[in-house]
């Protein structure tokens, strides 16, 4: 579940960020059954600097940081999220070999001649990097 409010903040990121991928953290909660409620999303730079319109990477330390200031508040993360310029909101296989949270939301948006078109969520499964996989998540906005 996410607010209204994050998914209008995460859309209007890749809208600015536009011909490049945005990209930032999604912080919240697991509930016991595993199901995440966003609370707020992080904003991060994209670190890629050889192919930024295909790519993104968002920095370990920031990553950290985000992480830190979010136990501080009581939040975790639980998911990511980045757009595909020009580009359908499913992920790559890039996208999935660079995916390493297990349990979290990898949430795309395809942002069409600059404007944010389709959000798609996907939950990356497994337990090691040989047998992870996305699967199709529902985006539930309030
Ligand atoms: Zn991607």
């Amino acid at each position: 579940m996410i607010p209204q409010l994050v998914y209008v903040a995460l859309r209007s990121h890749g809208e600015e960020t536009y011909p490049y991928e945005c990209c930032g953290v999604l912080l919240g909660h697991f509930a016991d059954d595993g199901v995440k409620t966003v609370t707020r999303a992080a904003r991060c730079g994209n670190t890629r600097e050889d192919s930024p319109q295909n790519r993104y990477n968002i920095d370990p330390k920031e990553l950290i940081h985000i992480q830190r200031e979010g136990r501080e508040r009581g939040e975790e993360i639980v998911g990511f999220y980045h757009s595909h310029p020009d580009h359908p909101a499913q992920w790559s296989v890039t996208d999935l070999a660079e995916a390493h949270w297990f349990g979290c939301s990898y949430v795309i948006t395809s942002v069409e001649k600059g404007k944010a078109a389709t959000t798609n969520a996907f939950e990356l499964m497994g337990s090691n990097e040989d047998d992870k996989k996305f699967v199709d998540e529902p985006l539930t906005v309030s």
